[in-house]
Parts: C-alpha cells; sequence; structure tokens
C-alpha cells in the first residue's frame, strides 16, 4: 500500500510501525454547527483510507477528536442561553447520525476535547518546563516558535528567510512574536462561564494543544499516520508537530496525508454564494446517503472535488447499474458460503479484482478502483448466461464475494436499508404507522383521510400486498 506523504512529498509505503496495527490520528468536527459536504468529503476520504489499510490484512486503530470547546461553540451556546454541554450535544449526535448515512466506519475513539483538559494542562506545563512556552501580560500562554528549529517542516516554508510571510500574518496574531500561537487561553467576560482553572489561571486551551494532547494519549507519542483536509495542514498540524516534539524530542507521526478542496458547481461553497450544503440539505432533497457517498469518494483525494447535482444523478445511475448486476447474482442478501470467495472466482473476475488492488494500493486511486467494478460488472453480464446455468452455486457466488471484497473499501454496493431512494422523515412515517394500524382495523375512512394528510405534505402512498410503499410527489 503506498501513499503521498505530505511531510516528505514523497509516495511511500504505509507500513506499521508497530505489529499489524495503522495508528492513525485524523481532525474531528467542531460541534458548533451541522457538517457540510465539505467536511465530509474529508471524513469519506478517512473512511477510504481505513478500508484500504484493512483491504490490505492490517488493522486499524483510529482517533477522531470532537471539538467542543472553542471560540464558536461558545459563542452559539452563549447566544442559545444554553450549557455548552447541551449546546454540542445536539451537534455530536447529528455528527454521528451522519456519518451512519454516508456509511463511514467508526473510528476506534472519539474524544472530545472537554474530557481531556488535564492532558493538554500537563503538555502545556511540559512546554513551559522545556522553554518553548511563556505567559504573556494578557495571560494566556503561547509556544515559542522560534525556539523550535523544525518549524515549518511540513508545510515546507524556512520561516528563518521568510520574514515576509511572518509579516503577512501579523494581523491575524495578538502577542509578542507573530508566528506564536496560544496554548492556553486566558479566560475572558465573552467565555461566560465557560472555563478550566490551570497553573496560569482561569481558561481554555487552545485548539492546536487539543490534538496533540489527545493524539499522543491514544496512540502514543510516535504513530504511524495522520489526515486531515489541505486547510488544516498549516498552521494547525504545523502546530501540532512543534508542540508534541517539543514536548518528547521524538517524531510525532511517520506520515500526513491531506485531502483537497471540495467546490460546488465549479464554485467555493459559501452562504452568501448559496451553494453551501449540509448533507442534511442533500437529503432534503431526495438525494441518498449512498449517491452521496458515491460522489464524494469518486474523485482522487489529492484533487479539488467540484460537486455537482448532476454527478448526484450519475451517481443514481451507475449505483443502478451496480445492483442490477448484483441481483442476477442473487443480490446483497446472499450469504457467503464457505469455499465459494473471491479465490475461487473465474479468471476474468480475478483479474478485475487484481486491478481493483493495484489501484487502491497507489496511493487510493479510487476513480481506478471504480473502473475496475464496472470492468466487473460488465465482465458479468457478458458472462451471465454461463454463470446461471453452471451446476454449482460456486460461480455465482464467487463472482458475488469479489463485488463484496471491492464493496470492503467502496461502502457502496451492500448499503442496506440505505438502498431506498428517499429518506422518509419521521413526522411522514409516523402517518404511515397510523395508516396501516388503521388499515389492519378496516378503517378505511381514517386510511383515506391521512392518506390525504401525507399527500398535503407532499408524499404519495401505494398499496400493495407488502404493504404501503412511500415517494416524494
Ligand atoms: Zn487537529
Amino acid at each position: 500500500m503506498k501513499v503521498y506523504n505530505s511531510l516528505t512529498r514523497r509516495v511511500e509505503d504505509l507500513s506499521p510501525l508497530e505489529g499489524n496495527e495503522i495508528r492513525l490520528y485524523t481532525c474531528g468536527p467542531t460541534v458548533y454547527n451541522f457538517a457540510h459536504i465539505g467536511n465530509f468529503r474529508a471524513y469519506t476520504f478517512e473512511d477510504v483510507l481505513r478500508r484500504v489499510v484493512q483491504f490490505n490484512g492490517m488493522k486499524i486503530r483510529q482517533v477522531m477528536n470532537l471539538t467542543d470547546v472553542d471560540d464558536k461553540t461558545i459563542r452559539g451556546a452563549n447566544a442559545a442561553g444554553v450549557a455548552l454541554t447541551d449546546y454540542t450535544k445536539t451537534y455530536k449526535d447529528a455528527f454521528f447520525e451522519d456519518l451512519k448515512k454516508l456509511n463511514v466506519q467508526p473510528a476506534e475513539v472519539y474524544p472530545a476535547a472537554t474530557d481531556h483538559i488535564p492532558e493538554m494542562i500537563a503538555l502545556v506545563q511540559k512546554l513551559m518546563e522545556k522553554g518553548v512556552a511563556y505567559q504573556s501580560e494578557d495571560g494566556s500562554v503561547y509556544f515559542k516558535v522560534r525556539e523550535f528549529p523544525g518549524y515549518g517542516k511540513l508545510a515546507h516554508i524556512d520561516f528563518d528567510n521568510q520574514r515576509t510571510g511572518l509579516r503577512c500574518a501579523a494581523d491575524e496574531y495578538d502577542k509578542e512574536n507573530v508566528g506564536d500561537f496560544a496554548l492556553w487561553k486566558a479566560w475572558e467576560e465573552s467565555d461566560g462561564p465557560v472555563g478550566w482553572d490551570s497553573p496560569w489561571g482561569r481558561g481554555r486551551p487552545g485548539w492546536h494543544i487539543e490534538c496533540s494532547a489527545m493524539s499522543m494519549k491514544y496512540l502514543g507519542e510516535t504513530f504511524d499516520l495522520h489526515t486531515g483536509g489541505i486547510d488544516n495542514l498549516f498552521p494547525h498540524h504545523e502546530n501540532e508537530i512543534a508542540q508534541a516534539e517539543a514536548a518528547t524530542g521524538k517524531p510525532f507521526v511517520k506520515t500526513w496525508m491531506h485531502c483537497a478542496h471540495l467546490k460546488v458547481n465549479g464554485e467555493k461553497m459559501s452562504k452568501s454564494a448559496g451553494n453551501f450544503f449540509t448533507l442534511r440539505d442533500l437529503i432534503e432533497k431526495g438525494y441518498t446517503g449512498r449517491e452521496i457517498r458515491y460522489v464524494l469518494i469518486n474523485a482522487h483525494y489529492r484533487t479539488g472535488l467540484n460537486f455537482a447535482f448532476s454527478a448526484l444523478e450519475d451517481a443514481r445511475k451507475s449505483l443502478a447499474r451496480i445492483d442490477a448486476c448484483v441481483e442476477q447474482l442473487g443480490g446483497c442478501k446472499v450469504e457467503k458460503p464457505e469455499g465459494c470467495g473471491a479465490d475461487n472466482a473465474p479468471e476474468w473476475a480475478r483479474k478485475c479484482l487484481e486491478d481493483f488492488a493495484a489501484a487502491v494500493n497507489d496511493d487510493l486511486n479510487i476513480p481506478s478502483a471504480f473502473a475496475a467494478l464496472f470492468d466487473l460488472v460488465r465482465q458479468t453480464n457478458a458472462h451471465v448466461e454461463e454463470i446461471k446455468q453452471s451446476s454449482n452455486q460456486t460461480v455465482k457466488q464467487s463472482v458475488l464475494s469479489v463485488f463484496r471484497r471491492m464493496d470492503e473499501v467502496l461502502g457502496v454496493i451492500f448499503f442496506g436499508n440505505e438502498k431506498k431512494a428517499v429518506e422518509i422523515p419521521a413526522e411522514i412515517q409516523a402517518l404511515l404507522d397510523a395508516r396501516a394500524e388503521a388499515r389492519k382495523a378496516k378503517n378505511w375512512a381514517e386510511s383515506d383521510r391521512l392518506r390525504d394528510e401525507i399527500a398535503a405534505a407532499g408524499w404519495a402512498v401505494k398499496d400493495s400486498k407488502e404493504g404501503q410503499t412511500c415517494t416524494r410527489k
């Protein structure tokens, strides 16, 4: 398995530093709002990454932090007049629901920043002892960038020779040396009830220290892999390296991977441009998590992804083609019988799987992997008569196993309930349930009344032997 390492700027082998397990840290969401599809591009990229690690027989231990204290969460909670934990809980829950809709495998640990304040204070203390941090007059504690010689190695910026670069950033900073960043922020009135006691007075941790403290707690002082969106690379990840390596004197992370931006209809996503979408917005429009996942992963992670509605329509068609093909082999529900694995598949199917494996191991070339999948679809369709006529089930099952094997990485074929075209909202489902009850009781007047109520809300009900089916009108 080869991946592009942002630190060395080379494509390198990814193999575990210890045992057979890749230890992966992924910067998670700030839980002040519903995550948007740009965020989910990064989370689905990380999902594919962890799936490819497992596809290759390695284990994975993934940690994803939840930033539940920062300017935005505090502002939101105070504006809503609720406790910070209550405010962030809504968005934490929403985040996990969204990940499920996109068939993202859960990380092994989701540490929340507010549960790890002592670990962060301990790390800041260590940096103070090492002389790479100082408390300024405003009470906040800063990292002294000039005391860490490797600063800039991830972003490939030579800070000693780039004074202009530093001056450009000066407006954003409020401390003695422009590049220094906050490890601990002193309490301000706008923080309201949010704050923790520390050796430097009441305050809260900076964002960067959160990731260094929690990654090292769960993955060790040196670990395999750290990822995020490209906009996390500088300064966030550069600062994570500085904090961790200045504290431990050891290399922090071997491989860094970053995924590129997402644009919508060719433009940067923004609320003012009217092209800002959360996952929920797209599901409201009638697209499924499965279709959205398909579009999000079907571009190389290091190239910009242009998210367009036409791509969602194409995804729907492509998925229908895959479904129709898999259906001929007995469909998604067939359990894999013993001895019918991908290894027993006909040569043409094994060749598709080889191409697929080569693609995913070539720095996660998912577009090529999809090409191998569609090659399998084409070849299966071409061989379908001989598959059906084969006297034993082995051929059919083994080809199905090849689809399954590919889907271990893609996660778009065997998608469970998400296959239905539209998600039915809870209030409509409640009406449907009531209508099913009414029909059971042969109360046709009530059944018709509920049908009209459902119709008025924009949904159409059809009755069949199997029960009701409901579609958006
Ligand atoms: Zn982070």
